[in-house]
């Protein structure tokens, strides 16, 4: 049993608010393929030859690439502490002995805790369970009123099966599975910091409410298997315990929630599993609770520091040396992933990223060195010159 407990990354949610720094990330093993742009144009067939080897190699390793390393780090806005709850009262029931998972022991204990009834408005209850160490029932009662409601603003579905929350102090990670949702309060200041304890109750309660349901089921293992690829690395690494969970968020994201993350973020995801969103669409899972919300997205970052050029430019646009060097990130708010060339002494290009939609790439560079990006087919859609450091951000 101990293995359905959750083990989720510990998030740098950094990674997300500055989507710059996350991408750059993802960028720097195509970066790190191609040296920065030079004068030395010896070999150069020699060059083209490996650069397209390369990138044939890069975009077969790429299309298996889970797009994200975990679906909780891809928005604090998914779920926000503004989403209404079904939570109704809490009563607190003495203290009685019960069988508590502790990360802190990483064992069962046996323990006497406050124990608390939590009614919602479906009719449904949940044990609150809360570790003698909060003292009395008082504060313990803050505890379990905290959660119960946090509980409460999880669709049914996933609320479905869970019968009972331990609540525990502790910097330890959270847990689903068990009919019970395992909470660390020390922990859960930190989600909240960074704006993903309802991301991760999401992901915790998918354990315990879907994944015995989904997780062996033929159709979601074919969906599996046709997608070709995992949402993240970490069901890539847990396919069989961690893909339902990081797959609905992603799928709540991407359908339910659709402006809690950018645009190139739900191509992505869409891209990478579009029969395991099939699957969830056939289940008919009410989630209406999510449409419609307003929520927070952090702005796309601006051009600037870069000058836009038409693509008629191309031809005419052509490298000189300045020798003032800047450094421009390059962001794709596109849907589909581009292509960014650098136009080379003779106006050449010189294919030097392939960037996925909303991901970024840092190229360090030189002013009066103009840049072209295209499309998968090679189609330009924008050129530039940087004109100092700064960000480049590519629409189409
Ligand atoms: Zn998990």
């Amino acid at each position: 049993m101990v293995n359905n407990l959750e083990d989720i990354i510990k998030l740098s949610h950094q990674a997300r608010l500055i989507p710059v720094a996350a991408a750059s990330k993802i960028e720097e093993r195509a970066t790190s393929i191609w040296k920065k742009d030079s004068k030395n144009r010896q070999d150069f067939n020699l060059k083209q030859l490996i650069l397209c080897l390369t990138l044939v190699l890069y975009s077969v390793f790429a299309m298996a690439k889970p797009p994200f390393r975990g679906t909780t780090e891809l928005s604090p806005n998914i779920a926000t502490a503004s989403d209404p709850s079904a939570f109704e009262s809490i009563s607190y029931k003495g203290t009685g002995s019960r069988t508590m998972f502790d990360r802190r022991a990483s064992d069962w204990v046996i323990l006497n805790p406050f124990l608390f009834e939590a009614r919602f408005d479906d009719g449904r209850i949940v044990e609150m369970q809360v570790n003698p160490e909060f003292k009395n029932n008082k504060t313990a009662e803050v505890e379990a009123k905290k959660y119960a409601w946090l509980i409460g603003q999880l669709p049914a579905v996933l609320r479905k099966d869970i019968q009972t929350s331990w609540i525990h102090k502790g910097n330890n990670l959270f847990g689903g599975g068990n009919n019970n949702i395992l909470i660390h309060t020390g922990m859960a200041l930190e989600y909240e910091k960074d704006g993903i304890l309802e991301e991760i109750l999401i992901h915790e309660a998918a354990h315990t409410s879907l994944d015995s349901y989904h997780s062996n089921a033929k159709a979601w293992l074919d969906a599996q298997s046709d997608d070709k690829n995992f949402i993240s690395g970490y069901a890539k690494e847990f396919p069989g315990r961690e893909d339902i969970a990081e797959s609905f968020l992603g799928y709540i994201a991407t359908i339910h929630r659709s402006n809690s993350i950018y645009r190139g973020e739900r191509s992505k995801i869409r891209k990478a599993m579009p029969n395991r969103i099939k699957y969830f669409d056939a289940q008919n899972f009410d989630l209406s609770q999510y449409s419609d919300r307003e929520v927070y997205l952090p702005p796309v970052p601006e051009t600037k520091g870069f000058t836009e050029l038409s693509c008629s430019e191309e031809g005419k646009a052509k490298s000189e040396d300045s020798g003032e060097n800047v450094t421009i990130n390059i962001f794709n708010n596109s849907n589909s992933m581009m292509q960014v060339h650098w136009l080379d002494w003779g106006g050449k290009r010189n294919l030097y990223h392939e960037i996925q939609p909303g991901d970024t790439a840092i190229q360090q560079t030189a002013k009066m060195h103009p840049w072209l990006a295209s499309d998968g087919n090679g189609n330009c859609v924008g050129i530039g010159n940087p004109k100092a450091d700064g960000t480049w951000v590519i629409n189409n």
